[in-house]
């Protein structure tokens, strides 16, 4: 048999769960409050859903409401019906050069963002005989993917004319939406509303339109239209600096074990390069995750893990397997739990702290966490 590794993600599916209903409950209430229907939630699972695991997390995702699941590419789709998901899955990837099988084998729902993606998609679909249900993105200002807002009497006549493609939602995607002082998200706000009244013109009657990611949706609820496409804010972080809004949890911890305790006299350095160097006698305990498991030598002089119920602060270089903490003046052995990410006696790590300690943004943190690291739910 082969052993657990140390080092583990916990994801709590429960979390999930009750962060999903979290999520529609605010959306159920705002909505009734303006006296329209709820959105419905286009739960967003890309990236091996933000690092959590896919199958487990969209699994979890259909108990607790999502009405469609989001993801970037068809390879990911393909991944999500073969681990049981049910729910209709949306690509947001342009695929205009993909191989377009999985589309169809596995009932995919494309998006239409360039128009390389139509004229492949429509090919594909006339070659098998059949109509395709795809979404529109327009592009109001992200200048990623999606047909320009301002170039839309040109371009789309071609795409609303396919006669294998059925456009059934139209939606757009917020460049700026975490930061309450840019101007550009109420310039895309009003960029995608000028689309919406001139769809009819341009030949478009989708059943509905989207566009707030979490930060848009926590921001501002003109632009939850039919759907949002909530993604961070599911696995429990928020989008903008602070708390999470009440009601939404964490969902994954990094968790793992010292494996080593040694003494350190002044002088003596730590790890590659001796980026730490002690000014008196230290103890030093070794933690068997590395930037090989998602982690990162940024957490150098910034970071700290949790032990013993404090913060033990990460000293010298991240190795590929392993890192280094100064646990001195705590009474810490081999097999002592460590919290990388998470929660330990009162103490708290969030991934946004570690993510800020270390220049990034928590979505980068999620993703990272690597394939070496088993996940563990419960
Ligand atoms: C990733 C993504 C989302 C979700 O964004 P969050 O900030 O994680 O909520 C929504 N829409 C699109 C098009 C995306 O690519």
């Amino acid at each position: 048999m082969s052993g657990v590794r140390h080092t583990r993600a916990c994801v709590r599916l429960a979390a999930l769960e009750a962060n999903c209903r979290a999520i529609a409950g605010r959306l159920a209430a705002g909505a009734e409050a303006a006296g329209r229907p709820a959105p419905a939630l286009i739960a967003v699972v890309k990236a091996n859903a933000y690092g959590h695991g896919a199958a487990a997390v969209a699994r979890t995702l259909e108990r607790g409401g999502a009405a469609m699941l989001a993801c970037a590419d068809i390879e990911e789709g393909v991944a999500l019906r073969e681990g049981g998901v049910r729910l209709p899955i949306l690509v947001f990837g342009a695929l205009g050069i993909s191989d377009l099988d999985g589309v169809f084998t596995h009932r995919l729902t494309p998006t239409v963002s360039t128009p390389s993606a139509a004229a492949s998609l429509e090919a594909a679909a006339a070659r098998r005989g059949v109509t395709l249900g795809c979404q529109l993105e327009i592009d109001t200002g992200m200048h990623r993917l999606g047909f320009r807002h301002d170039n839309l009497r040109r371009t789309l006549p071609s795409v609303v004319a396919s006669p294998h493609l059925r456009i059934e939602a139209v939606y757009t995607h917020f460049a700026t939406a975490e930061d309450p002082a840019h101007p550009l998200f109420e310039e895309q706000r009003v960029r995608f509303e000028r689309v919406r009244a001139e769809a009819g013109a341009l030949g478009l009657a989708p059943r509905a339109w989207h566009a707030a990611n979490s930060a848009a949706l926590l921001r501002d609820e003109r632009v939850w239209y039919d759907a949002v496409r909530p993604g961070l804010l599911l696995y429990g972080v928020s989008p903008t600096p602070g708390p999470a809004p009440a009601g939404v949890e964490p969902v994954l911890s990094l968790e793992s074990r010292i494996v080593a305790v040694k003494g350190l006299r002044a002088g003596e350095g730590v790890s590659y390069g001796w980026r730490f160097v002690a000014g008196g006698p230290r103890t030093i305990a070794v933690v068997p995750a590395g930037y090989a498991d998602g982690l990162d030598t940024r957490m150098s002089g910034r970071a700290s893990v949790l032990v013993r119920g404090r913060r033990a602060p990460v000293v010298g270089a991240v190795c590929m397997d392993m890192l280094m903490v100064d646990v001195t003046g705590t009474d810490v052995a081999p097999g002592d739990p460590v919290v990388i990410v998470g929660r330990q006696g009162t103490e708290e790590i969030g991934v946004r702290e570690l993510a800020e300690a270390t220049g990034t943004i928590p979505y980068e943190w999620l993703c990272r966490v690597g394939t070496r690291i088993e996940r563990v739910y419960d």
